[in-house]
C-alpha cells in the first residue's frame, strides 16, 4: 500500500509499505482522510525519534470482519497494554508499555490502512462530517483541559496562540461560559474566533490582565514565558505546546506566585464527537489545504510554513 514514511527526521512517500494486518482484538481500517498535526511536524524536526508511517488524525471506516465492519470511526491513539500499573490504575493514555498511532512504535494513519485495537474505535455519528471527523483527536486534546481545570463563570482564561490547537481550545474553553480572552499574533485566524463571539486581542496590543488560568498553545518554547505574564499569583498554567527544543524556565518565579502548572495531552474522544455532532464548535473553517497522499510530502512541507492552520490529506479518493 501507499505511506508517508519518516525516517531520520526525513519523510519519503512509499508505494512499498507493507500492509497491515490486524491482530486478534484488533481492527483494519481503510482511511478516508487524515489531518497534518503540529506533532507530525515537531517529529519531522526530531521531538522524539520515530520510524513508521506517520499520522495520528483520521477517520476511516472498518473492513475487517466482526460487529464494527463497515462503520465509520476514528480512534483513540494511544494503545495501552492493559495490565502494568498505570493501565490498572486507569490511566491507560499513559500506560509504561503503550505505543501511540503514527508517535511511537506504531504505525500511523497517512497510509491506506491502519490497525487499532477495537477498544480505541470510536464510531462517528452520521451528523459528523469527514472533514469534522477528522479533528476529533486535536479537540479532543483541548477537551482534556475541562477534564484538568474546573472552570468556574466568573474565571477570567486566556487562551495564547491562535494555532490550529489554540482555535480549538479557545472554543472549547467558550463552551464553560468563563471570562474568555484568546490572544495570537494574526488577525486573519482570530477573526475565526470574533465569528463566534469570542474575544480576541492580538498579543501587540492585548490587555495588562492577569488571568486565573492561562492556556499555553502557542507551540513555540517562547511561549511559556509569555504565558506567565497573562497569569495572576496562584493562577493555573495549562501547558499544552510539545516542541523539540528544551526549554529554560525562571521557577523562582513559579514558587514566588505559586503557580499551578498543569500539562495536558490528550483527551476524550466521547465528548469530543459530540461537541462536533451539535455544531458547539466548528472546525471546518481551520481547514486550509487537501492533499492526496502520494502529494503528503509536500503537504508536509506546506503544514510547517509560519501560519498554516489544517492540511489535510485526502486518502481515499
Ligand atoms: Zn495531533
Ligand atoms: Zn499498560
Amino acid at each position: 500500500m501507499h505511506g508517508i514514511w519518516i525516517q531520520d527526521q526525513h519523510v519519503t512517500f512509499r508505494t512499498d509499505v507493507p500492509d497491515p494486518q490486524s491482530a486478534t482484538g484488533e481492527a483494519r481500517v481503510r482511511v478516508l482522510k487524515a489531518g497534518i498535526c503540529n506533532t507530525d511536524l515537531e517529529l519531522l524536526r526530531g521531538y522524539y525519534p520515530f520510524t513508521g508511517i506517520l499520522g495520528h488524525e483520521f477517520v476511516g471506516v472498518v473492513e475487517s470482519d466482526g460487529e464494527w465492519y463497515g462503520r465509520r470511526v476514528c480512534g483513540e491513539i494511544n494503545v495501552a497494554c492493559g495490565v502494568c500499573s498505570q493501565c490498572r490504575a486507569g490511566r491507560p493514555t499513559h500506560c509504561e508499555r503503550r505505543t501511540t498511532l503514527g508517535i511511537h512504535s506504531r504505525h500511523g494513519a497517512f497510509a491506506n490502512y491502519l490497525t487499532l485495537p477495537i477498544e480505541n474505535l470510536q464510531a462517528v455519528p452520521d451528523s459528523v462530517t469527514d472533514d469534522e471527523a477528522v479533528f476529533t483527536e486535536p479537540l479532543a486534546a483541548s477537551v482534556e483541559i475541562l477534564e484538568q481545570v474546573h472552570l468556574r463563570p466568573s474565571d477570567t482564561v486566556v487562551v495564547l496562540g491562535d494555532g490550529k490547537l489554540g482555535l480549538l481550545c479557545a472554543q472549547v474553553m467558550a463552551t464553560t461560559g468563563c471570562n474568555l480572552l484568546a490572544i495570537g499574533k494574526h488577525s486573519a485566524k482570530l477573526s475565526l474566533l470574533e465569528a463566534r463571539d469570542i474575544r480576541t486581542a492580538l498579543i501587540t496590543e492585548a490587555p495588562q490582565l492577569r488571568a486565573d488560568v492561562v492556556v499555553e498553545c502557542t507551540g513555540h518554547a517562547s511561549g511559556f514565558a509569555l504565558a506567565c505574564q497573562f497569569l495572576r499569583p496562584r493562577g493555573t498554567l495549562v501547558l499544552k505546546s510539545t516542541y523539540a527544543e528544551s526549554l529554560t524556565v525562571d521557577m523562582s518565579r513559579l514558587v514566588v506566585d505559586e503557580v499551578t502548572l498543569i500539562g495536558s495531552r490528550c483527551g476524550p474522544f466521547p465528548p469530543a464527537l459530540d461537541l462536533l455532532a451539535r455544531k458547539r464548535v466548528d472546525v471546518t473553517s481551520l481547514i486550509q489545504a487537501r492533499y492526496p497522499l502520494k502529494d503528503g510530502v509536500l503537504a508536509l512541507e506546506k503544514a510547517a510554513q509560519p501560519g498554516r492552520l489544517k492540511v489535510i490529506l485526502d486518502i481515499a479518493e
